[in-house]
């Protein structure tokens, strides 16, 4: 029997477990209200999933709970914040009892994990889409912008690049895997937010982007926000073990800079912090891998084995292109 919706709120979405002293009052009034520690910047982000654009028909609910929330709560960790609390607005086309339960429990363990308490939100019923506006707070000017970079800093990515992208082609029957298809799933299906990356970087980084597009395009956005160019080198680009045989089998460095879904952070550090750096890179949770330096030169240009710039990459996934 479906669930009407009060109802399905109260089961589903008004329980968080995580407690916080700064809701004052959450899920059940017209408005959530919020307290923030004094003195603090709020970080405010929404991102929205759309069945048949950002995910296909029939993908599991859990992961879709926990995907949902962890493309925003990568918006934080790029600027630094500490995340704090999400509100969820839900278009169904049914209130389906198990497809909700896998959903929350996918959305609510995240949350747990990283102290966010679920606010309040909007149940809708139409075609599957899922909004998300998450906030964090970060100290007053501290929070890292795309408009920091300057000539001669070094670029980082956290983790790995393609994974994502490669699973997403796996799925789709364009490649086959053939060991490690469970791994590579996972990253496409349930990215986990570098958090601790992002705060960590606060005070050391010039600039910094969460990996969503792809790192030529957004690591484009940081170049244009601070009116820069860039050099990779493709040769330093951090990949797993499948992408380097896929890699070896294709020579498509498209799906490792263009294919997005990495949901890593680029980062950008001036040489002057190289030793702050140092000194925080063993508490990172992931690997931290410089590819790359900011020029003066506008565009990003990838430097292929031999040294010549590599053409013909394709750049990242853009609505209504
Ligand atoms: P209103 O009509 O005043 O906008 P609603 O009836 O839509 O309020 O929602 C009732 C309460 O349930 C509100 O506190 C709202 O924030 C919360 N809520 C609605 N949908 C969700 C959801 N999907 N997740 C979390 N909270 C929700
Ligand atoms: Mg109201």
């Amino acid at each position: 029997m479906p669930l009407a919706e009060f109802d399905l709120i109260r089961e589903f979405f008004a329980h968080s477990a995580a407690g916080r002293d700064d809701v004052v009052l959450g899920v059940g009034d017209d408005c959530a209200l919020l307290q923030p520690a004094a003195g603090m910047e709020l970080a405010v982000t929404t991102d929205t999933l759309v069945e048949g654009v950002h995910f296909s028909n029939g993908a599991d609910p859990e992961a879709l709970g926990h995907k949902s929330l962890a493309v925003n709560l990568s918006d934080l960790a790029a600027m630094g914040a500490t995340p704090s609390w999400a509100s969820l607005a839900l278009t169904m086309p049914s209130s389906d009892r198990n497809w909700l339960e896998g959903f929350s429990r996918g959305f609510l363990s995240l949350a747990n994990k990283h102290g966010v308490v679920l606010i309040g939100g909007d149940t809708t019923s139409g075609p599957l889409a899922i909004s998300v506006t998450a906030h964090g707070l970060v100290k007053p000017g501290q929070a890292l912008r795309r408009s920091g970079a300057a000539v001669g800093d070094q670029i980082y990515v956290t983790g790995t690049l393609g994974d994502a992208g490669l699973a997403l082609l796996a799925r789709q029957g364009g490649y086959t895997v053939e060991s490690g298809l469970v791994q590579l799933e996972q990253r496409l299906d349930r990215p986990q937010p570098r958090l601790s990356a992002g705060a960590a970087l606060v005070g050391i980084a010039s600039a910094a982007i969460d990996i969503s597009d792809g790192l030529l395009s957004d690591l484009g956005h940081i170049c244009e926000a601070s009116a820069t160019g860039a050099r990779l080198s493709l040769e330093q680009l951090p990949t797993s073990v499948q992408v380097k045989s896929y890699l070896q089998q294709s020579g498509d460095w498209g799906t490792v800079v263009a294919a997005g879904d990495d949901y890593e952070l680029c980062v950008v550090v001036p040489r002057e912090k190289q030793a702050e750096l140092d000194s925080i890179k063993s508490s990172l949770e992931c690997d931290f891998s410089l590819v790359g330096e900011i020029v003066a030169e506008s565009g990003v240009n990838c430097i292929g084995s031999d040294g010549d710039v590599v053409t013909q990459l394709t750049s990242g996934y853009q609505h209504f292109d």
